[in-house]
C-alpha cells in the first residue's frame, strides 16, 4: 500500500486540482482528492501561501509570470498552439518586469552558449554580466579532491566550480535577475543556496543529452531502459 503521509502529486489518478475531467468553467470538484493529496494533508498551507499573493510586490511577479505563460500559447481555428522557446520567453518576461540588467551564472562547459546567449539578450537591449564557474581559479584540493578524483588525471591542475563566488559576483553586480545557464548538479543547489537577487534558469547540465535531461526519461522504453532498474 503506497504511503499516503506525505504529498505525492507525481502518483495522483486524478489531478482534480487542475480540473481535469471537470466541467469547463465550474470550479474543480475535490471529492475524489487521494488521501496524500497535500490539499488534504497540509490545508493551512494553501491560506499562508495566498496570504503572500497577497504583498501587492509578489502579486504583480505572480500575475507577470503568469501573463508570460499565457502569451506562450495562441488560439488557433485548429487548436492550441506553442509558440515561444524558453529564451524568448525570457526577454520578454524580463522586459515586462522592467528588468535592465541580467547576470548569467554560467559553467565554463558551456561558455560557448554563454556567449550566444549574451549575444541574444544585448541584441534586445539588455546589459549582461556573466560570471563563469571557474572564477578564482581555485584549485579543486582547497575543497578536499584527492588527485584520483581530477576529471583531466591525478597530475593535472584543475579548478574548482565556485557556485558560492559566482553568486556573490551576481549579488554585488546590480542585477535585476540572475540566469542560470548549465550549472552542474550540487554547483546549482549551491548557487540558489547564496544568490541573493530573482533567480530563473534557462538550462540545466546533462552532458550526455545536451542538457535535455529529460530525454533519458523520454527514452526510458527503449534506450535508456536501464532507467527502470535500481541505478548504481
Ligand atoms: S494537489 Fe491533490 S488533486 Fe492535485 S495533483 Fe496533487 S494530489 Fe492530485
Amino acid at each position: 500500500m503506497a504511503d499516503t503521509s506525505y504529498p505525492r502529486c507525481a502518483r495522483c489518478p486524478v489531478k482534480s486540482c487542475e480540473n481535469q475531467g471537470g466541467k469547463p468553467g465550474e470550479p474543480p470538484s475535490l471529492e475524489k482528492i487521494p488521501a496524500f493529496c497535500p490539499m488534504k494533508l497540509l490545508p493551512d498551507v494553501y491560506e499562508l501561501a495566498m496570504a503572500e499573493y497577497d504583498k501587492p510586490e509578489v502579486k504583480e511577479f505572480a500575475r507577470l509570470a503568469s501573463l508570460q505563460e499565457f502569451q506562450c500559447y495562441e488560439r488557433l481555428p485548429e487548436g492550441l498552439r506553442t509558440k515561444l522557446p524558453r529564451v524568448e520567453e525570457l526577454i520578454q518576461f524580463a522586459r515586462k518586469c522592467g528588468f535592465k540588467r541580467l547576470g548569467i551564472a554560467h559553467c565554463g562547459g558551456l561558455a560557448y552558449e554563454a556567449g550566444l546567449l549574451t549575444d541574444v539578450l544585448e541584441k534586445n537591449g539588455f546589459e549582461v554580466v556573466s560570471v563563469m564557474c571557474k572564477t578564482g581559479a581555485v584549485p579543486k584540493e582547497r575543497i578536499g579532491l584527492g588527485a584520483n578524483e581530477k576529471i583531466a588525471g591525478p597530475d593535472a591542475w584543475e579548478t574548482m566550480c565556485n557556485p558560492i563566488v559566482q553568486a556573490m559576483i551576481i549579488n554585488r553586480s546590480n542585477v535585476d535577475l540572475a540566469v542560470m545557464l548549465g550549472l552542474c548538479i550540487g554547483h546549482d543547489t549551491l548557487f540558489i543556496r547564496y544568490c541573493k537577487v530573482p533567480l530563473t534558469v534557462l538550462a540545466v547540465k546533462d552532458r550526455v543529452m545536451g542538457h535535455n535531461p529529460l530525454a533519458a526519461l523520454y527514452l526510458g522504453q527503449t534506450y535508456y531502459s536501464r532507467l527502470r532498474n535500481k541505478i548504481e
